[in-house]
């Protein structure tokens, strides 16, 4: 009897899942998921990996997972734990000797399901590029241009496809939960937490593209720093694996077919390409991604320096409105616009002049759709290190266009009560920088 574990970390979907499959090799397979303390609860320069609210919506996804395993009449086990123990424990239980799983991009993922111990077969499901379409890393072109130019022209995606869930699956209910698991569970649940299950992921991508039909308007509308129908809030769902992104590729292409091809529609799908840029350039460098300077040498991955200064851009705090909205909105939903992202990321490395990394990490803790290369990625590129040259923003430039009356500060910073774009002039304590001059100026008590 040869058996497999089959482990549905960012793998928590019944649509487009090669792993729920039939594999030839196997006569049974057993489910699992894990949660490895040490990337919700170990710190990262001084910082928790993950606030209270990333480690609570975790935990609910993977308690409504196996839920839903419960409504088919089939097991799911749920581990907390180191996983590389973890996983040998159960290979053990149950005389497993290989181990399927979605191919994670973080490299710290990758190395524990190395560590098992298990033969691997490893199924790239959440990226575009699988299969024969995966691109060779070894001549991976550096820049996102270029790597677009080589896969634009004939652009092809892996098509999504349906299986049905295996009668391999195979388990002993009883030991569904083990008394670890039980315990941290009953400890960390919170029924109210945020949930980004697939049926909320499937929603969400139903209601952007056929019903509000907002992806028609995406691309004036992405940089937007809030609002329900601005950009596609997709990413919470794309970080964790429960929407397949060759799916909503499919989607999208069939929009276009049947209702409006246009620029917005288009830029979508571009967006989706720099996401997949992204998880090939983490594959490539690995681990130097977290080193100062990325991946050119020397690296240097010793633990950044922080001061006040990042202190205060932590807390939302350091004086400048733009930057501290946007930290706050971050605080309170786990959310922030793309455009937040790039302008709060710039002023913490430019004007503060803090190591990128400690922005990185905070991020990290806090955005509920984090995701490891796009993540540290977009810092490194911001920051100028690694593949890119520095892109430095003007706030109160930026402020001026995405905010120009002002009411996403006050909306969050409601202790702010000057009118218009007034909101937006620096507090004292902030240094001026010479290029907000003329922007400064137009600063106004109506827009
Ligand atoms: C400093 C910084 C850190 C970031 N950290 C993360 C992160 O941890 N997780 C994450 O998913 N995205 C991250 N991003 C990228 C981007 O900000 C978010 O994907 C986007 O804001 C999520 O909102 P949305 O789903 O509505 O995006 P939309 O504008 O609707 O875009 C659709 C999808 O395209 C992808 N996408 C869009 N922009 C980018 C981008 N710049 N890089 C990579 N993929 C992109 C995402 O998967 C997104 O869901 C970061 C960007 C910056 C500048």
């Amino acid at each position: 009897m040869r058996r497999a574990l089959v482990l549905f970390n960012q793998a928590m979907r019944w649509h487009d899942n090669l792993l729920l499959s039939e594999q030839a090799d196997f006569d049974q397979r057993i489910a699992v998921v894990l949660l490895d303390p040490d990337e919700y609860l170990s710190t990262q320069y001084g910082m928790p990996r993950a606030s209270i609210q990333r480690l609570q919506a975790q935990l609910k996804l993977l308690l409504n997972w196996q839920q839903q395993w419960q409504h088919k009449r089939r097991v799911l086990h749920i581990r907390i734990g180191p996983t590389a123990f973890c996983l040998q424990q159960l290979a053990e239980l149950y005389d497993a000797d290989t181990l399927i799983a979605a191919e994670p991009t973080a490299p710290e993922q990758y190395q524990q399901l190395q560590h098992s111990g298990l033969k691997l077969k490893l199924f790239d499901i959440n990226s575009l590029l699988q299969h024969q379409l995966r691109p060779d890393l070894a001549t991976l072109p550096k820049s996102f241009s270029a790597f677009r130019r080589e896969r634009e022209p004939n652009l092809w995606v892996q098509p999504p496809e349906q299986h049905a869930v295996s009668a391999q699956f195979y388990a002993d209910p009883s030991l569904a939960l083990d008394t670890t698991a039980l315990d941290f569970i009953s400890r960390d649940h919170q029924p109210t937490a945020a949930l980004f299950n697939e049926a909320a992921g499937l929603e969400r991508l139903m209601q952007f593209i056929w019903q509000q039909h907002a992806i028609i308007r995406y691309k004036q509308n992405r940089n937007a720093l809030d609002g329900d129908w601005n950009s596609s809030l997709w990413s919470f769902y794309l970080a964790n694996g429960t929407l397949s992104p060759c799916y909503i590729w499919q989607q999208v292409l069939e929009f276009e077919q049947q209702q409006v091809a246009n620029e917005s529609t288009y830029w979508l799908r571009f967006e989706l390409l720099w996401r997949e840029y992204f998880r090939w350039q983490m594959r490539q460098h690995g681990r130097a991604w977290f080193s100062k300077n990325a991946f050119r040498p020397p690296l240097d991955f010793s633990s950044p320096q922080a001061d006040p200064r990042f202190e205060l851009w932590c807390k939302g705090e350091t004086g400048l409105p733009f930057v501290d909205a946007n930290i706050k909105m971050l605080l309170h939903t786990g959310w922030m616009s793309n455009r937040g992202r790039q302008n709060v990321a710039s002023y913490l490395i430019f004007e503060l002049q803090q190591d990128w990394r400690l922005g990185a990490a905070f991020f990290e803790q806090h955005l509920l759709d984090y995701d490891c290369a796009s993540n540290w990625c977009n810092w490194a590129y911001i920051a100028g290190v690694g593949n890119s040259s520095a892109r430095q923003f003007n706030q109160i430039k930026q402020a001026l266009t995405y905010d120009p009356k002002g009411d996403f500060v006050r909306h969050w910073l409601p202790g702010k009560t000057a009118t218009g774009s007034l909101v937006h002039q620096p507090e004292p304590q902030v240094p001026v920088q010479e290029f907000w001059l003329p922007f400064l100026q137009q600063l106004k008590v109506s827009s």
